[in-house]
């Protein structure tokens, strides 16, 4: 069992007022946060250190991972040997811990494997929630068969370097939901649109048809549980809200009409600006095919603009990153992106509570309060008045901390 911490004079972020606040005692035990006061604690047995002058949020959340891309090439990804995946992931994880990222839910490739290792210690990383494969049509977002390779599609249903799976028909699609959750998926990912890294589809292709997401909407609903859709296109998102999709990905082609539709259908936005800036600058120099470069700017340029939209009709939106192969390292650059266009208290709530409410663990991480986890980063400064302070690999984060235990300790 882990020693009680005591943080003194904290300054507290976690998004629920718009500057948080000052002065603040955590007693954090057990791997839980057990009590704040504007006084004083004590408890002989806990460490106490004093964060004066320094800013206490609660652990960061990224709600758009894939950590088994240890490539940017997708395709060749998918037929890595497992072993090797492992290991990226691996990586990949404790990167994503290092620079304060408590929470990440990957949205197409990490099975539960991945969450049992995680769990048992056998790896350092955050707290990880997946959906094991995305289900995707034949052509669709996550078939990274090219026109002349006529393998059979099932060929990546297995594999750990596979982001997806290929399923057709209302039967097919309930039984790959249904699949999918027997083996620990925590909700279902879907390619509703086409995609940037795959091959055969433009982005205005719709993926699937609407008695398919009808059906595994249904499906993810009997499991307690919602559906997550790769969308960029204002038709494809309005659809898929209209058909029961929760969480949209991505949405850089949104207009105002959809947006007051997700806000009053209450789905959650998750845009992933800053994969689209590292596609730009180095996809090409990193193997991304050249049928994928074609296609970055018909997202890109378009995604600040998705932010304003977004904001204007008051839809929620969590963090994302979306980043693969080498370009993990920009995983905070998102916050300085959205910054340019949304307040910081937003891009701030964005990694709190927000991406909490999108995940369905509210009260339980992105936040600082009795009960949640003792998940936390401590700022050198006020990232209210900076957000690169969240950028920089951790660099500004002298203490990161996950189930009450110290990733990372600058301060005693
Ligand atoms: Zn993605």
């Amino acid at each position: 069992m882990s020693q009680a911490i005591i943080f003194q004079n904290a300054r507290l972020l976690d998004g629920r007022s718009p500057e948080g606040e000052h002065d603040r005692f955590v007693r954090a035990e057990g791997g839980l946060i057990k009590e704040i006061s504007d006084k004083p604690i004590q408890d002989s047995g806990a460490r106490m250190i004093d964060l004066r002058g320094r800013t206490l949020m609660p652990g960061l959340i990224d709600c758009h991972v894939h950590v088994v891309a240890g490539l940017v090439n997708l395709g060749q990804n998918a037929l890595l040997p497992d072993a090797l995946v492992a290991f990226h992931a691996q990586r990949i994880m404790g990167e994503m811990l290092a620079r304060g990222f408590t929470t990440v839910r990957d949205v197409g490739g990490a099975t539960y494997a991945l969450v049992d290792a995680l769990e048992q210690g056998l790896t350092a990383g955050p707290r990880l929630i997946v959906c094991g494969k995305a289900l995707s049509q034949t052509g669709g977002h996550a078939d990274f068969r090219g026109r002349y390779d006529n393998r059979d599609a099932d060929y990546q249903t297995r594999r750990l370097g596979a982001l997806g799976r290929i399923c057709n028909g209302v039967d097919a699609c309930r039984e790959a939901a249904r699949d999918e959750i027997r083996q620990g998926a925590q909700f279902i990912k879907i390619m509703a649109n086409g995609g940037v890294a795959s091959p055969t589809d433009p982005i205005a292709f719709l993926g699937y048809s609407s008695d398919e997401i009808r059906a595994i909407v249904e499906e993810a609903h009997n499991a307690q549980t919602y559906v997550a859709a790769h969308l960029y296109t204002d038709e494809a998102i309005a659809r898929a809200v209209e058909l029961g999709v929760r969480s949209v990905e991505h949405a850089n082609l949104i207009e105002t009409k959809t947006a007051s539709l997700m806000k009053e259908r209450g789905a959650i936005a998750c845009p992933t600006l800053v994969t689209y800036e590292a596609l730009k600058n180095e996809g090409e120099s990193l193997g991304l095919p050249a049928a994928s470069v074609a296609k970055i700017d018909d997202v890109r340029l378009r995604g600040l603009e998705s932010l304003e939209i977004m904001h204007d009709a008051g839809v929620m939106m969590a963090y994302g990153s979306d980043l693969l192969g080498p370009m993990h390292r920009h995983q905070s650059e998102e916050f300085v992106i959205r910054g340019r266009v949304l307040p910081a208290i937003e891009v701030i709530r964005s990694t709190t509570i927000h991406a909490a409410e999108l995940i369905g663990m509210t009260g339980k991480i992105g936040v600082i309060a009795p009960d949640a986890y003792a998940d936390f980063v401590v700022v050198d400064g006020d990232p209210l008045a900076d957000l690169s302070l969240l950028t920089g690999q951790g660099r500004h984060l002298p203490i990161i901390v996950k189930g009450g235990e110290f990733i990372k300790n600058e301060l005693n």
